[in-house]
């Protein structure tokens, strides 16, 4: 599973950081969470296709997370192969789409969904699909925010093809119901049961995106366990009281999320454009959380 990350400047984009936008690859999909002005053109730039976007989770409606949007649903449009897009996010986004498609005369040729969140004081599945779910919470930001989580759905282990055929089972239907853990009869009539020729479940993937927010208890609860989590860091600790009336995180407070919950690995991102060197960040975060990368513009993260 790849995380590509497009921007990590708030507010402004400035020369090397853009505005925020990440894009998770899973299988053949895409999933992007935000789309500030600019993310089209690094998607475009890192030769993803616009079309392989399926959902959009937008955070909340501030430009820095949602000014490309419009943008984006036209090129997709250009690309002409999309079949159906859904689009997360805050109350108010289908009609500052609609706003948009009307006044601006870009209409899309394929489905789109739209699904609007109200306040959720614990995390909920908000999309699911045969592979994956996304959930999602309340943060706690200016206007209404949401934090997103992707979970992976367990995968079974990988059939031993050899081993199955050995205990006489016939390869074809019986193998896939097996697959889908069900045991079944073999040529002689005996049980053989998944856990018999399947190889151990191969443990999900997660993946959290939290931006903009105060430090929030409901990010911990979000965030829990996760294999990554990006985190906003827009101010170092000394600047609290600015980040406490606009709304954002110290590096300090993500890194304390990051313990409190538990997750493998942090990446900062959201830098506040009087930062050019993020090492003060870093070392505010690391004392904290020592697994946190500062996250960089077009950088590519893997979970294995
Ligand atoms: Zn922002
Ligand atoms: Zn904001």
């Amino acid at each position: 599973m790849e995380i590509t990350i497009l921007g990590t400047s708030s507010a402004i984009p400035i020369p090397g950081r853009n505005l925020s936008g990440t894009v998770l690859k899973y299988e053949n999909e895409h999933i992007l969470f935000d789309c500030g002005e600019g993310t089209q053109f690094s998607i475009r730039k890192l030769q993803l296709h616009p079309s392989k976007i399926k959902t959009i989770c937008i955070t909340h409606l501030h430009g820095d997370h949602a000014f490309g949007l419009p943008g984006l649903i036209s090129g997709i449009n250009y690309s002409n192969k999309s079949d159906y897009l859904t689009i997360i996010g805050p109350q108010g986004i289908k009609e500052l789409l609609d706003v948009s498609q009307k006044h601006q005369q870009f209409f899309a040729d394929f489905p789109i969904e739209i699904r609007e969140l109200e306040f959720m004081e614990s995390p909920g599945v908000v999309y699911e699909s045969a592979y994956y779910s996304i959930s999602a919470v309340s943060l706690n930001h200016r206007i209404p925010a949401f934090g997103y989580r992707f979970d992976e759905h367990t995968r079974s282990g990988k059939l031993d093809v050899d081993l199955a055929e050995k205990l006489g089972v016939q390869k074809g239907p019986l193998f896939r119901e097996l697959k889908e853990g069900r045991s079944v009869l073999s040529e002689s009539g005996k049980l053989i049961s998944p856990s018999d020729v399947l190889a151990e479940p191969k443990p999900s993937k997660s993946f959290c995106y939290i931006t903009d927010t105060r430090y929030c208890s409901r990010s911990i609860a979000l965030a829990k366990g996760c294999d990554l989590m990006m985190h906003e860091a827009t101010y170092l600790h000394e600047l609290k009281a600015k980040a406490d009336e606009t709304g954002h995180s110290t590096a300090l407070e993500a890194a304390m999320i990051a313990k409190e919950a538990g997750v493998k690995k942090l990446v900062l991102f959201h830098y506040s454009a009087r930062y050019p060197n993020l090492n003060p960040l870093y070392r505010e975060a690391i004392s904290v959380f020592p697994a946190t990368q500062m996250g960089n513009d077009l950088e590519t993260l893997r979970i294995e």
